[in-house]
């Protein structure tokens, strides 16, 4: 299959390709293996669109299969939230959702196996011996006094475990590999550990559960994977995959082939790290805007196809980097630009008060809804004496490079007039809290006829129809570009990553557009969050209209 514009290639896509032109494959099936002990990150985003992308690209398949062999961190709730991630970034899963845990009887079969071609054995040795055993990157280990235990007291001794007659922690099954292996996983890894543990799926059946490294290999086997894809981190666990599979009676060969993790910046990609964030309440919970969930990119307005359009510009290779914020809200930024209906709104409101408009009417214009996109139509919007313009709009005095509102001087009001303020009201405070002005009633929509220039444009909102509204305006949640690389990264927290503005919104924004979200006129994208009520629109704002990230680090 060629490279396509809209699919770049990669070295796994030519791994692939490779290997149906050999035949090596007629069907290629992936899977995406979630440990459900926490939300999908933009991280996962990478996996999953590398995953399903190919097997809808190469009409195979995916599945989606929870990696659930460690009972105690794991919960139904993160299954669920998965599970409805996947859906929204718009893949479907190969027939039903797979659990590992499905597949304990059989692995329990393989582990027995193993006993019994004297290929592992129960080891009664304590953690801190086994660790002493283990030897170090430079020194061989030693063999467990267990190891060359005979068949049919091993195979007692699992039973036993299996029956939950010893504690945890009192013996562990290892698979009997090579103590002095350049490679620390095959130095007799432990395969089935003892844990009395209530597991989501299995319930209390088992007090033995199987280790990722002996689970998964196999669960791919079993599921007929072709091209099992995982991060960089498993590539010396290569070798295990490969001996467990060589090792058992499974007539399929599943390869595994690493890629590197995104990293991005100004963030942290661990679950663990997510869910300290969660949990000490630093964000408010995993779908917090801020974070760098799926759940959080949704709510703070991202939408699917931007979210995959982000996979598709970082690419996938072996090399690890840090990728820039600025990527990630380039995607947001071009999708909406182009999707999302105008509107206005004003975040830091003060009065204009149009002085020779007639009390009490309220005149009713027509604004476009994209300023390149006249299928996306127009509306209504009112225009009456008091309308809400931005404070930083307006100056009693600027230079010539103010093209706003300065006292004494003209400025059009966008969709509407062009208006001259005339005077000011402040509060005790001397902040400007009303500015009157003069409008002139033949520049709805062109320019004055006497050939006057005005240059500046501004928003507005009609004070008569306007909202209310709750505006939450995002930054960074970390200041340092690595948070993770720090001592304790929750001391790099960014205090002002959440700065809630009182504003005002025109009417009608009611519920989010199909594009996901709107843009305010010279202040951003923003769409309706779900605290959002009829009483008070609450609106968060996905993204600025332009890059404010570049100029970091100035
Ligand atoms: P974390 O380090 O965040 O806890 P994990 O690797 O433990 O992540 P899993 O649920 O095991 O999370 O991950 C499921 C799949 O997603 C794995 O194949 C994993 O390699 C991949 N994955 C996890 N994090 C990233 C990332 N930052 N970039 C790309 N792929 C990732
Ligand atoms: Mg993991």
């Amino acid at each position: 299959m060629a490279e396509t514009d809209n699919h770049p290639t990669n070295f796994i896509r030519q791994i692939i390709e490779k290997d149906l032109a050999a035949g090596v494959h007629d069907t290629i099936k992936t899977r995406f293996p979630p440990e459900p002990n926490g939300f999908l990150h933009i991280g996962h985003a990478k996996s999953i669109c590398l995953n399903f992308g190919i097997a809808a690209d190469y009409q195979g398949t995916c599945n989606l299969r929870f990696d659930d062999t460690n009972p105690v961190k794991e919960d139904i709730a993160y299954v669920n939230a998965i599970k409805e991630d996947v859906n929204w970034l718009g893949f479907s899963w190969d027939g039903d959702v797979r659990y590992s845990s499905d597949y304990f009887e059989q692995l329990h079969g393989y582990a027995l196996e193993l006993i019994n071609k004297g290929l592992a054995y129960v080891d009664f040795s304590s953690q801190d011996e086994m660790r002493e055993m283990r030897g170090t990157l430079t020194q061989p280990g030693k063999n467990s006094p267990y190891r060359d235990t005979d068949v049919a007291t091993n195979r007692r001794e699992f039973e036993k475990m299996t029956a939950g007659e010893y504690a945890e922690g009192q013996c562990s099954l290892r698979a009997k590999i090579d103590m002095a292996s350049p490679f620390m996983c095959l130095r007799d890894p432990v395969i089935y550990r003892v844990k009395f543990a209530h597991h989501h799926q299995t319930g209390d059946k088992w007090c033995v559960y199987p280790m990722y490294d002996f689970t998964h290999c196999i669960s791919d086997a079993i599921e007929g994977i072709t091209h099992s894809l995982c991060t960089l981190e498993f590539q010396d666990n290569r070798r295990l995959y490969d001996w467990v599979i060589e090792n058992i009676s499974i007539d399929c060969t599943p390869r595994q082939y690493e890629f590197s993790r995104l990293n991005l910046e100004y963030t942290v990609l661990s679950k663990r790290r997510l869910i300290q964030l969660v949990e000490e309440h630093h964000v408010d919970g995993w779908d917090d805007p801020r974070m760098p969930t799926i759940a959080g990119l949704r709510r703070r307005g991202y939408t699917p196809a931007s979210v995959r359009e982000f996979c598709k510009r970082i690419g996938v290779t072996k090399m690890d980097n840090m990728v820039e914020m600025s990527m990630l809200e380039a995607c947001i930024r071009d999708d909406l630009n182009v999707a999302a209906p105008r509107a206005m709104a004003v975040l830091n409101p003060i009065k204009l008060v149009i002085e020779n408009f007639p009390q009490g009417q309220v005149e009713t214009l027509s604004a476009p809804n994209h300023p390149n996109d006249e299928s996306m139509g127009k509306r209504e919007i009112a225009f009456s004496r008091e309308l809400w313009i931005e404070a930083e709009d307006f100056r009693e005095a600027a230079n010539k490079k103010f093209k706003r509102l300065v006292l004494g001087k003209e400025v059009r009001l966008r969709n509407a007039y062009v208006v001259k303020a005339e005077r000011v009201e402040k509060d005790a405070d001397g902040n400007v809290t009303v500015v009157y002005c003069q409008y002139d009633p033949e520049t709805l929509g062109k320019d004055p006829s006497d050939g006057r220039k005005v240059k500046g444009v501004i928003h507005w909102v009609d004070a008569t129809s306007g909202e209310e509204a709750e505006f939450r305006l995002y930054d960074r949640l970390f200041n340092v570009p690595n948070p993770a690389a720090e001592e304790n990264f929750t001391d790099v927290i960014n205090p002002d990553s959440l700065v809630v503005k009182k504003g005002i919104v025109e009417a009608g924004l009611n519920e989010n557009p199909a594009s996901g979200g709107w843009q305010f006129e010279r202040t951003g994208y923003f769409c309706l969050d779900k605290t959002s009520t009829a009483a008070l629109k609450v609106f968060n704002r996905t993204v600025g209209l332009r890059d404010t990230w570049a100029k970091i680090g100035d």
